[in-house]
């Protein structure tokens, strides 16, 4: 399902150059982990299994395979700049787009065409990894977080962020963070809830528990056309060129 809000030239020329950068990424050695990446410190809000996550080296793998082994969830104002991923080849990639990358979480049932796109892309075409995929210019969830729109806003993806986001990131860090460090947690903590949704559907855990299927979380930051993927042994987000430096994961295939 496709449903645009928000389709500036600027937003998709910003995330072209993203783009760009993350085929050099994958196509180029890893470097070592930053100190910085080393040394945050990890937030627990979330439960997933280290070897659910694969290496760079094996997305890069199924990016060039010739096959439809990567489905990429991304958010409604990314545009049609999801389709220029350079780094696979045209057409090789399944893609989903919705408000701010939204998966039902469970007992939503108000997004089937959603659901139905996941279980298709994980139990008929077998896929072997899943992004989900949020940026830094996002446009949802900053409007989303206006007071106006929260009083007013029956959406059930927005209701969703409500409930699962904006309470938890408020609760655990309350006052204690500046307004921009409030909307970077926003944005890394929805992409995060939406990636446990995904592990919560059945066709997906089955896949995962064959260590068939991996999972992904990206924030793309659109100013700098740099890419930033979770890592679930530190609970952090780092950028994706120093990923493959951090300790291997088990990968089953
Ligand atoms: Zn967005």
């Amino acid at each position: 399902m496709r449903c645009t809000t928000h389709n500036s030239s600027f937003v998709r020329a910003r995330l072209q150059a993203a783009w760009h950068r993350i085929s050099s990424i994958l196509s180029v050695p890893a470097s070592p982990p930053s100190a910085a990446a080393r040394g945050s410190q990890p937030r627990r809000l979330h439960r997933f299994e280290p070897q659910h996550f694969s290496s760079l080296s094996a997305l890069r793998a199924s990016a060039n395979s010739g096959a439809r082994e990567i489905f990429l969830i991304g958010c409604s104002d990314q545009g049609p700049a999801l389709e220029d991923l350079s780094f696979a080849p045209p057409d090789s990639m399944l893609i989903q787009q919705n408000l701010a990358a939204s998966i039902p979480s469970a007992g939503n049932h108000d997004d089937v065409t959603s659901l139905a796109t996941v279980e298709y892309a994980v139990a008929l075409a077998h896929a072997r990894h899943i992004i989900v995929c949020g940026h830094t210019a996002c446009q949802v969830i900053p409007y989303w977080l206006n007071s106006t729109a929260r009083a007013h806003n029956a959406c059930p993806y927005y209701l969703q962020f409500e409930r699962e986001v904006r309470r938890v990131v408020d609760r655990e860090y309350g006052s204690r963070i500046s307004a921009t460090e409030r909307l970077r947690l926003m944005l890394e903590e929805q992409t995060l809830f939406q990636l446990e949704n995904l592990q919560a559907l059945t066709c997906v855990q089955q896949r995962l528990a064959t260590g068939e299927l991996h999972l992904h979380a990206w924030l793309v930051d659109d100013a700098t056309a740099r890419i930033k993927t979770y890592l679930p042994q530190s609970g952090q987000f780092i950028p994706i060129e120093e990923s493959s430096a951090t300790p291997p994961v088990p990968c089953h295939h």
